[in-house]
């Protein structure tokens, strides 16, 4: 019988895992409501494009699993990302088993609220690196909350993400004009810990809140600022539309 969850690939890409060639699949839906939330507009582009996604927005697993075959001889990992793939856990773990029978790496793109399904993959030893989208610091709880769409543990759940062991990790944060202030609470939250962090130019167009949409992105310039000030982090980049990844610390 036939496995069906809702998600789309980009065959190739070179931006989601810094020095790699990857594909990405990403899951539809999310148990976050972020006010600045991006991915929304994209998957719903995505679905209108995608023939794939004419009835219901629902493809068939094994499509995606013939297309990481496809894709294989181009790339060295699979990214999962969405939405939130760890909100589909049966059908992440699938794929993510999948992806390592074909030799590939695995990496997740995650919000980090489902701690303990991200665990039990790394015990299974099917996730290879977790990219961890923190939101601010999660000392703010009440902040978080807001940000997420009132999501009460949100900021918990992200600490407690960051403290999982045997993955290596990212964490970025999309960074908007009225949260840059926030940076280097976040930063002082993965001080000590081995991961890089990646400040990430957020594009206010595509924000659901409508102040956010009223602010300019932050330049390139502005952006390595903020970056060159967390000395005490061991590497830190940057990423925008402009010039793509950069390393500042
Ligand atoms: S966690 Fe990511 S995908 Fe989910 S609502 Fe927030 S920004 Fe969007």
């Amino acid at each position: 019988m036939k496995q069906v969850f809702s998600g789309i690939m980009i065959p190739v890409s070179t931006i989601d895992w810094y020095g790699r060639s990857v594909s990405v699949v990403f899951f539809n839906g999310c148990n976050f409501d972020c006010i600045y939330c991006s991915n929304k507009n994209f998957i719903d582009i995505s679905n209108r494009l995608e023939p794939l996604f004419k009835k219901g927005n629902v493809v068939d697993i094994e499509e995606i699993e013939n297309q990481i075959i496809d894709a294989k001889t181009f790339i060295s990992a699979v990214v999962f990302s969405g939405g939130e793939p760890t909100a589909h856990p049966r059908e992440l773990e699938r794929l993510a088993r999948f992806t390592k029978e074909q030799g590939l790496l695995v990496g997740i793109e995650t919000n980090g609220y489902y701690t303990e399904r991200l665990e039990g993959l790394i015990k299974k030893k099917l996730i290879d690196k977790i990219f961890l989208d923190v939101k601010t610091s999660p000392r703010d709880t009440q902040k978080y909350r807001k940000i997420t769409g009132g999501i009460v543990d949100a900021a918990e759940k992200a600490l407690c993400t960051l403290n999982l062991k045997d993955v290596d990790l990212e964490v970025r944060t999309t960074v908007f004009p009225s949260f840059a202030a926030d940076i280097a609470e976040i930063a002082k939250s993965i001080a000590g810990r081995n991961c890089t962090y990646v400040l990430q130019q957020g594009i206010p167009e595509y924000a659901p809140d409508e102040n956010i949409r009223k602010e300019k992105p932050l330049t390139r310039d502005e952006l390595a600022v903020l970056a060159g000030n967390l000395t005490f982090l061991k590497d830190v980049r940057i990423r925008t539309r402009e010039k793509g990844e950069e390393r500042i610390i």
